[in-house]
């Protein structure tokens, strides 16, 4: 599947569109992302936003800048929101999201939050759940733990990340995994064993996107082709849809930027979720993970109208308001849909 070209491609696509219509939702879920800090202790080989990036210019939203973002959200009839940040283990920063899931909760108590702050101890993520925040976004990035060391340096741990995927899990909350594809050094294998880690840890969610070179890193000048990442991370998409037919799967940022239809490309592989950025326009180009990651349009009926465009050109339903939970995720929970 993940090779498919041209005709067969187009099949392969189709039948994930089929798949996931009969067994998931026709429906797009909208998800706000906010990028609320790039501040980052981890150094990923491949991350623009990483430590020892001194180019950056590193920034935090204050809670106000936040709730502004969210209330722009909520006007816009999207109600399930992603919080997205580098990563930072040390109190200041848990208690700063503490500040802003409470803040949030109480303004907004009807918002679905999503996490996607990395790696923190199990007694964090218990806190966190407690405050409300439902669903946790963590991108294992490959499954092949000596790949991970190719792109990670050892300071950073495989089996941590592992750790952090099935603590969210017993948790309770909806979990997200995800890889890049086509990094340096991935070979197709581990594309595949990726999607049978994703079924065999059982995620209710996932955002793979494809990797696309950022300068300032030491892989700025690897030799990318789009047009073959473009095929593969809408390959992955079908393949999983396949392979786990109910749960959500994001067309990511990554994809739009390596092609200006990629969402939609995305949607007509299979999947179901879309994540338009709410975060203010002032920090939107300090969140450079890669090159020419796109900022968006600046005012929301163009924003609006662009997602309801994507929707109907994939032949899907806009699903404003509705917070758009894995159906996997309630089916493994309750054994229904409710
Ligand atoms: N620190 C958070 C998320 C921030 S980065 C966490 O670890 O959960 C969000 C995602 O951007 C990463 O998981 C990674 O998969 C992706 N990313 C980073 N650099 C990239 C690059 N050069 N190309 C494509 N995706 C990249």
């Amino acid at each position: 599947m993940l090779k498919s070209e041209n005709n067969e491609q187009n099949e392969l696509h189709k039948k994930a569109c089929l798949v996931r219509n009969k067994n998931a939702t026709n429906s797009v879920y909208f998800r706000g992302l906010i990028e609320f800090s790039n501040i980052c202790q981890n150094n990923c080989y491949y991350c623009g936003i990483r430590k020892s990036n001194t180019k950056v210019k590193r920034y935090e939203l204050t809670v106000d800048q936040i709730l502004m973002c969210v209330d722009s959200c909520y006007r816009n009839r999207i109600t399930s929101i992603v919080l997205q940040s580098g990563e930072r283990t040390d109190k200041e920063f848990t208690d700063f999201i503490f500040k802003i899931i409470n803040e949030i909760k109480t303004k907004f108590p009807d918002i679905f939050i999503t996490l996607s702050v990395g790696e923190l101890p199990r007694e964090i993520y218990e806190e966190l759940f407690r405050l409300g925040v439902q669903r946790y976004l963590l991108r294992i990035e490959t499954s092949d733990e000596q790949h991970y060391y190719k792109l990670h340096p050892d300071t950073m741990s495989f089996k941590n990340r592992l750790r952090c995927l099935n603590d969210l899990k017993e948790i309770g909350y909806q979990v997200g995994t995800g890889v890049m594809i086509n990094s340096p050094f991935q070979k197709i294998e581990n594309l595949a064993d990726d999607i049978l880690f994703f079924r065999d840890i059982d995620i209710d969610m996932c955002g793979m996107g494809p990797f696309i070179p950022h300068s300032e890193t030491r892989f700025a000048n690897y030799n990318y082709n789009r047009e073959q990442s473009l095929n593969l991370g809408l390959n992955m998409i079908s393949a999983l849809r396949i392979t786990m037919p109910d749960i959500n799967i994001a067309a990511t940022t990554a994809l739009e930027t390596i092609s200006n239809c990629g969402r939609k490309l995305g949607l007509m592989a299979g999947a179901n979720v879309i994540m338009p950025q709410f975060s203010p326009f002032s920090t939107r180009k300090e969140y450079f993970l890669y090159n020419d990651k796109p900022v968006g349009t600046e005012d929301d009926t163009d924003l609006i109208n662009s997602l309801k465009q994507v929707c109907k050109e994939s032949g899907m339903i806009p699903g404003f308001e509705d917070p758009g939970s894995s159906l996997h995720f309630q089916r493994r929970r309750h054994g229904k849909i409710h």
